[in-house]
């Protein structure tokens, strides 16, 4: 189904016209361009951004950030989705605007608690109308609140229900999300959670993005423990932050069971309030960590912008790969 255009003339997100169902051949699986990267030894370069929540934010988004990402050539982007659905319209319409004004392909991310089978179902609609192609398919964190708990038309537990789910529609690449370090509810063991990995694989998805994490022995145990013992042939992609601030880092590393090296934290510390190196430090400290992870056969990178152009640009500019036209 396609939603009515609710947006103000003068949106961002304001859907540009195009010939109905006739997606851009710029637009690709995501499946296809791993698989194509892989065969000339290529890094897959994408980049995590959320939908602003102001048309301030929107402004910014277009006419700033996405210039100067698109200016690194990423292969796709991917678009956040609200705890319960709260920017559900509006991670379809940032995916399908990026998609319409830079013909770079995008991912929508959907999750699969506090909702219904029937909305689940009118958003891959959505998503199909509007020619986006390929979704993360998550099972997002319980609200705080249990009353906000809409539960549930789905029966979903868990995230490979909805991998499986997706992949009996057909036409979309999937992918999921892993947790090097184990994910963070998960109390039986980091193989265990891993085990689970594995599970969504063989429902359907296609390719793995990480949770963020700082030493990079997380990743390569978590990746040769999944390739190595459980035979995982999908791509494994790391997912890499840079610091932007001491406080916001401390804050999504207790949300999401990432663990702050102390000599990280440190050093951290030693910039007190000065953000300017916080952030310089951060986009550096990310960027020795991307070489690495690349240098050991990650197939790629999945960096989390926070909506900000400058950590990427360092991260590609470091990589060399600034110019991949
Ligand atoms: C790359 C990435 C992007 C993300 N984007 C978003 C987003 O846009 N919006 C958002 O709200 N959240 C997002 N998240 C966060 C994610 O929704 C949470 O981490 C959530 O708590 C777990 O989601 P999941 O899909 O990994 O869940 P699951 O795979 O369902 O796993 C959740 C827990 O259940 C356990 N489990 C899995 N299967 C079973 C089983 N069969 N039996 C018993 N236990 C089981 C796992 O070990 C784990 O502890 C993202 C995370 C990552 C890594």
């Amino acid at each position: 189904m396609t939603r009515p255009m609710s947006a103000s003339p003068n949106s961002r997100l304001t859907r540009l016209p195009t010939r109905a169902g006739v997606t851009p051949t710029s637009i690709r699986l995501i499946r296809d361009i791993y698989a194509e990267a892989k065969a000339v030894d290529r890094p897959v370069m994408s980049i995590e951004l959320f939908p602003p929540k102001t048309e301030k934010g929107n402004a910014t988004l277009f006419d700033r950030t996405l210039p100067a990402l698109q200016a690194l050539g990423p292969d796709f982007y991917s678009v956040t989705y609200g705890a319960g659905g709260s920017t559900r319209d509006k991670t379809l319409e940032l995916a399908d605007a990026i998609q319409r004004r830079h013909q770079t392909t995008t991912m929508a991310h959907l999750t699969c608690i506090s909702t219904t089978l029937a909305d689940i179902g009118r958003y891959l609609d959505d998503a199909r109308s509007r020619g986006i192609r390929n979704i993360l398919a998550l099972r997002g964190d319980p609200p705080q609140a249990p009353e906000e708990h809409r539960s549930s038309g789905t029966g979903f537990e868990y995230s490979y229900q909805l991998v499986e789910f997706i992949r009996e529609r057909s036409g979309f690449s999937i992918g999921t999300a892993g947790f090097p370090e184990s994910h963070i509810a998960c109390t039986e063991g980091r193989h265990v959670d891993w085990q689970r990995l594995k599970a969504k694989i063989d429902h359907g998805a296609d390719f793995v993005l990480t949770q963020l994490f700082f030493d990079n022995d997380d990743y390569f145990a978590f990746r040769d423990y999944l390739v190595g013992e459980l035979g995982v042939d999908v791509p494994l992609t790391p997912g890499v932050l840079p610091i932007l601030s001491r406080e916001q880092i401390t804050r999504f590393a207790a949300l999401c069971g990432a663990t702050l090296p102390s000599s990280l934290l440190s050093t951290l510390e030693s910039f007190g309030d000065d953000t300017a190196a916080v952030a310089h430090f951060g986009a550096e400290f990310a960027s020795r960590q991307c070489e690495a992870l690349l240098a050991g056969g990650a197939p790629g990178i999945h960096l989390y912008s926070l909506n900000r152009p400058e950590g990427a640009t360092a991260i590609f500019e470091h990589l060399g790969l600034t110019d991949r036209s």
